[in-house]
């Protein structure tokens, strides 16, 4: 049997670990940090959602047109159904939050899903050597020498599961990229990903602490170009735009920002998603024409917009807060529907890796058997998780990239 050599014990490393382990490979996961699966413990607000309730082929269809591609054989060989049954398999119940898709332990404590992993990896017979951060991957004969802190092994085959360069603290601090680079293989430069958006707006930090649950955002270029668009909830903080309908946006802004100022990236929030352009139009020329001269509020009924987000929309179009609509002449009426549609918040960056719940970029998709894992150039050699040039949405998707790339990777490697 295989000697396996896993590079971090995070949620792909621990999850390749114990099924390499359990088909018999000799597993050995060299961890830098004191502790395994540290961002596990941090996700989901210390909650974990470890999954989605979406099937595999929608699932992967939230990683972008070639991470779709890249991801059916991962989803379609472990899906976030088999992802979900594993867990509850190892003792942690589940439970759906079913408007936002996402599952989480019933105990909504991440600490069990992370111990329930590792008992997992170790219960198979896989070892753990913790503290023990790799400096160096080489090729050796037909396998690998891994020079790490405290010693150096060789391995007929690794899996490199070292994560992104998010969140730093947690142990990840994008070391993988190095080694990748130093075998030839194309790496794309790692961005923030669903991180806070910046906005320098003043009237935006007016507005902090508001959330809104029901809006689209759409990011939109300087050329006014649709780049994304997202429905769920966004919230305004001191410093721009959070929650998961802005947080979704950010790889593209981060991308921009590393060519320069992103002046002119905006994201334009639809306040008013389930109502159409001409019903809106159509709703407030009626109310205009009302005896009592209804203001904006009463022509909008019932909506769980705050008052001061309809101010801000009014402003925009260059009126006052709650303005009367018989008042308002027809042309200042459509700029107030644009507005309510397509309420403008001009972006000016990222909260940055520190604030990043995943890193965009990593090493290149085509660069791997999307069947394996394994590394095309490199025999022997898998890639998985962050590491890897995937980046989703919030939900669940990214451990469920993580579990999937490593289950692929681990059966291949055990072989
Ligand atoms: C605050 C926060 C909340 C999140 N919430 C969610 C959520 O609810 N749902 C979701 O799907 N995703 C969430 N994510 C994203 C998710 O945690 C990651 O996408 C996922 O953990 C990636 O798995 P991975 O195994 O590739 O990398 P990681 O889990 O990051 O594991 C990498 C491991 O490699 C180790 N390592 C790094 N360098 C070396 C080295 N040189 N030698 C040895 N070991 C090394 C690290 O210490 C770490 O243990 C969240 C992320 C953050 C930061």
């Amino acid at each position: 049997m295989p000697t396996v050599v896993i590079v971090g014990a995070g949620a792909a490393g621990l999850w390749a670990a114990a099924v390499a382990a359990r088909r018999g490979a000799e597993v050995l996961v060299l961890e830098k940090t004191p502790r395994a699966g540290t961002k596990i413990l941090a996700s989901g607000g210390t909650r974990c959602n470890l999954t989605t309730t979406l099937g595999p082929r929608e699932a992967a269809r939230l990683f972008g047109r070639e991470g779709e591609a890249f991801l059916r054989p991962a989803f379609d060989a472990l899906s976030p159904a088999d992802v979900r049954a594993h867990v509850e398999r190892l003792g942690v119940p589940t439970v759906v939050e079913p408007e936002l898709e996402k599952v989480f332990p019933r105990s909504q404590r991440a600490v069990d899903v992370r111990d329930a992993l590792l008992e997992d990896a170790e219960g198979a017979g896989a070892r753990i050597r913790y503290r023990a951060g790799v400096r160096e991957l080489r090729r050796e004969g037909s396998g690998f020498r891994v020079v790490a802190e405290n010693g150096e092994v060789v391995a007929d085959r690794v899996i490199l599961a070292a994560g992104g360069r998010s969140y730093a603290r947690t142990g990840t601090t994008g070391d993988g990229y190095a080694w990748l680079r130093g075998l030839g293989l194309r790496v794309v430069p790692p961005v923030p990903a669903l991180v806070p958006l910046l906005s320098d707006a003043e009237w935006v930090r007016e507005l902090t602490g508001i959330a809104l649950p029901h809006v689209e955002a759409r990011l939109l270029d300087p050329a006014d170009r649709l780049i994304a668009r997202r429905r769920r909830p966004v919230l305004f903080t001191h410093l721009g735009l959070s929650g998961p309908g802005a947080m979704d946006l950010s790889a593209p802004v981060a991308r921009a920002a590393m060519s320069g100022p992103t002046t002119g990236w905006k994201v334009a929030l639809d306040l008013l998603p389930d109502v159409g352009m001409d019903a809106l139009r159509d709703r407030l020329s009626d109310a205009s024409r009302q005896g009592g001269g209804p203001t904006l509020a009463r022509a909008l009924g019932e909506t769980d917009l705050p008052a001061r987000i309809l101010a801000a929309a009014c402003a925009q179009a260059g009126l006052p807060a709650n303005p009367r609509l018989h008042e308002v002449p027809r042309k200042l009426r459509n700029r107030l529907v644009d507005a309510l549609k397509g309420l403008r918040v001009p972006i000016s960056g990222t909260l940055g890796f520190d604030h990043a719940e995943v890193t965009a970029g990593g090493l290149a998709l085509d660069e791997v058997d999307p069947t394996t894992c394994e590394v095309r150039s490199v025999p022997g050699l898998y890639v998985v998780g962050e590491l890897l040039d995937l980046d989703g949405v919030i939900g669940g998707l990214s451990f469920q990239a993580a579990f999937a790339t490593a289950e692929l990777a681990a059966r291949h490697a055990s072989r």
